[in-house]
């Protein structure tokens, strides 16, 4: 059985944990989020990619849920010794070795997709972890401050300033020329079935699907997602600040709206959000907050069995 799963960080990473754990013989290719990737102090640092392979690879800090287990901080502590900016991305020591070998590989020419692979060597998550794209396509974010409207990077809106200031729109810079990446649509047309984790509608699963030729070749496949709203909550995170920055409501419903049911064939709900109804998409009502491992694997498991049903 192969199964193509896309992901963005935490919501995605955790969930894929599930999957692996509820179908330890299939295929499972992951097709990460590209679009929070960012440039700090000449590295190249992709945190989505990063929060996969380290939660598949046992290295990931389970509370904080992203970022390395163990971590210190003295190059952080030492830039800002320096006066170095920006001081409100939190860089860990050992994380930094990553983002230092990506940065390496890239100077010599590998593109994205291989040094994924070769990072993954260290960690062997267990699945086949493809980046969308190998081409830069950076989610930038319209704000509109005392300082006038402009675009800033989706990790300032984010981290810096918490998406406590409202998005105007999202722009995924270089989406329009962007190619998925290699493996990524053979990998689809392979799929016995697609699953989406509860990840960011708008900036992972959006996202992905905005990579010219991934939705389109997502639509003819059996589709089944997990909503990452929870009785008109995102679970953790700031999700409803992005679905508020594009006019979606924050509901189960409105995300499946959102993704539409040319693209999803079964939606996987809370028991609170059970009237969730959409024309062609079966919607199935099951506890869907992954408190622990077990229950990531329990939420996977129903998900597979109805994108198995509905394959058939
Ligand atoms: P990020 O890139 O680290 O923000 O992570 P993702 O995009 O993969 O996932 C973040 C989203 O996952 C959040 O906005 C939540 O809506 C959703 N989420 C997190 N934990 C849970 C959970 O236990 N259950 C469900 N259904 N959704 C969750
Ligand atoms: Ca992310």
């Amino acid at each position: 059985m192969h199964i193509v799963s896309l992901a963005g960080g935490i919501g995605g990473a955790r969930f894929l944990r599930g999957l692996r754990a509820t179908a330890p013989d299939a295929s499972i290719t992951v097709i990460g989020n590209t679009g929070d990737d960012i440039t700090l102090f000449g590295l190249r640092i992709c945190p989505d990619l990063d929060t996969v392979m380290y939660t598949l690879g046992h290295g990931i800090d389970e509370q904080q849920g992203w970022g390395r287990a163990k971590e210190t901080h003295v190059v952080k502590e030492e830039l800002a010794a320096y006066g170095v900016e920006p001081q409100w991305f939190g860089l860990g020591d050992r994380d930094l070795a990553t983002h230092i070998v990506r940065s390496q590989m890239l100077e010599a020419g590998f593109p994205l997709s291989q040094i994924t692979q070769a990072l993954c060597t260290r960690w062997q998550p267990g699945v086949q972890l493809l980046p969308m794209t190998d081409d830069r396509c950076e989610t930038h974010v319209v704000i509109e401050d005392e300082r006038g409207r402009r675009a800033v990077h989706f990790q300032e809106w984010w981290i810096r300033l918490r998406a406590s200031v409202p998005a105007r729109s999202f722009a995924l810079v270089g989406a329009d020329t962007a190619k998925p990446g290699p493996g990524v649509l053979e990998a689809i047309e392979r799929a016995d079935v697609v699953i989406l984790p509860p990840s960011n509608p708008v900036v992972s699963i959006g996202t992905i699907l905005q990579i010219p030729g991934i939705r389109e070749a997502l639509l003819p496949k059996t589709v089944v997602g997990v909503s990452p709203i929870i009785g008109g909550a995102p679970v953790r995170g700031m999700a409803d600040a992005c679905l508020t920055a594009i006019g979606v409501e924050t509901s189960a419903q409105a995300v499946l709206e959102l993704y539409g049911p040319e693209l999803i064939d079964g939606w996987l709900v809370a028991e609170e959000d059970s009237a969730v109804a959409l024309d062609d998409v079966r919607v199935v009502a099951r506890p869907i907050l992954m408190h622990d491992a077990d229950a990531a694997a329990d939420i996977a498991r129903t998900a597979l069995d109805l994108a198995l049903e509905l394959a058939r």
